[in-house]
């Protein structure tokens, strides 16, 4: 064994820094800029386009004349991901770790129009239609302009917003107050708009209550049933004035709402962040991973070299930087977890061959990117989960070995090709001539593989 290459812990001399304890799981996924491809491929997320419209005369959104946006969007996005900037804080070591490329990009594989006025609305305001929220009318006096209700509502903050006078005779209508004082145990309201009558003392008031459903997985359930094999980017608009707001619950779906209320690339920015939440990331107010600055001053902030990071995860007018640690753990989620591997291009196509030439030890979990070939002499041993593409196989020439040392050979969705021994690459139907010769395969320590 002392002879395998230890090619997975290699790392760039100029931009190495230390990482101690917890995180050290998450070194070997780290994709440094001399690390080869082949075991630290591009991620490619495979993301399902929803435009949620209004209506059809008034879609308050993109609508098909408009793709170029969406383009655009992408192409930020991604170049978010692939052109990082250094950090401009240091983190609690003093040091500022850094990799341009995270190797992760964000694909635009399907888009779909639905008119939809429920799916659009992501935040609104709504009159509380059940009356046991309602609040009673004590007495209603035009002298003053006041209303009385039942009840300390001092403190109440929606009525104090907007509320709505019902049940009344010549008095119902929105009305908005000015200052509530307490009654002993009622509450006088004073009133902006006029109020037309007193002894006008049957009713109720309501009030507006803001919907948000900004996080909501409704649209995800109602119009992908739930799908797993994308992430579902849902841009949505909202009948409250906001400003472009999203959110990124889960690694199946995000909403991003009013985006035409933005300029085009802090969109981008706000979506390339809802998609940082949807692959893993927190933010970094408080740090997830020990490269990162420890502590991070959120509230829109220009990034400085003090306290204010330039992170993607962060709230400030930056956003380029993803820590080397936050890249990895995405990588590490991605060829880990079969169901989350499943939402990206990886598994659907085999995209380069991996030729293994000499002894080679991988103990990180991979994707790989095709067809991988073990050269005659060569051993190939796997620790960590390796996923298969659909119909890629493992082709071992002669007196080659394959070792699956505790690890796992699978594929996710569809089938991958299985292993094939042959004398040498490209002549895959030839067999070597001598058993002797035939290339090893070694399950050892549970290593498993799944056809
Ligand atoms: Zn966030």
């Amino acid at each position: 064994m002392k002879f395998l290459l230890y090619i997975l812990t290699f790392s760039s001399s100029i931009f190495y820094y230390s990482i101690h304890g917890q995180f050290e799981y998450l070194e070997p996924y780290v994709p440094y800029e001399n690390t080869p491809k082949e075991t630290h491929p591009i991620l490619e997320i495979k993301t399902w386009v929803h435009i949620m419209q209004y209506s059809k005369s008034d879609p308050k959104n993109i609508t098909k004349d408009s793709l170029h946006y969406l383009k655009t969007q992408f192409k930020w996005i991604n170049q978010m991901f692939s052109q990082l900037k250094p950090p401009t804080v240091a983190n609690a070591n003093g040091e500022k770790p850094y990799v341009k490329d995270a190797r992760i990009r964000f694909i635009m594989d399907t888009i779909s129009f639905h008119i939809d006025e429920n799916g659009w609305d992501r935040m609104k305001m709504q009159k509380v239609s059940n009356s046991n929220r309602w609040i009673d009318i004590i007495k209603i006096d035009a002298d003053s302009n006041s209303i009385t209700l039942d009840g300390v509502r001092d403190r109440f903050k929606p009525i104090l917003d907007s509320l709505i006078i019902e049940g009344t005779l010549l008095n119902n209508g929105v009305y908005h107050p000015l200052k509530a004082v307490r009654s002993g145990y009622n509450t006088i309201i004073y009133l902006k708009e006029s109020i037309n009558v007193s002894e006008d003392s049957t009713g109720h008031v309501s009030y507006f209550q803001k919907i948000d459903k900004n996080c909501h997985r409704d649209n995800w359930v109602n119009f992908t049933n739930e799908d797993k094999n994308y992430l579902h980017i849902f841009y949505t608009g909202a009948s409250k004035d906001a400003p472009a707001f999203g959110c990124g619950p889960s690694p199946y779906f995000l909403n991003v709402s009013n985006i035409l209320m933005n300029g085009g690339y802090a969109t981008a920015q706000l979506t390339g962040h809802e998609l940082g939440h949807c692959v893993g990331l927190r933010h970094t107010n408080t740090p997830q991973f020990n490269d990162l600055p420890r502590t991070d001053k959120f509230g829109w902030l220009k990034c400085d070299d003090k306290n204010v990071s330039n992170n993607i995860m962060g709230y400030n007018l930056c956003r380029n930087y993803l820590s080397p640690l936050q890249i990895g753990y995405i990588h590490y989620k991605y060829s880990n977890v079969a169901e989350l591997a499943q939402t990206t291009k990886n598994i659907d196509h085999k995209t380069k061959k991996i030729k293994i030439k000499k002894n080679t030890l991988w103990k990180k979990s991979i994707i790989s990117t095709g067809d991988i070939i073990v050269k005659r002499n060569s051993t190939l041993t796997i620790k960590g989960k390796l996923i298969m593409p659909k119909g890629a196989r493992i082709i071992l020439e002669k007196r080659s070995k394959l070792i699956v040392d505790g690890g796992l050979i699978r594929s996710v969705k569809d089938k991958w090709g299985g292993i094939i021994y042959c004398r040498t690459y490209p002549n895959i139907h030839k067999k070597p001539l001598f058993k002797k010769n035939k290339a090893q395969l070694i399950e050892e320590n549970n290593g498993e593989i799944l056809y």
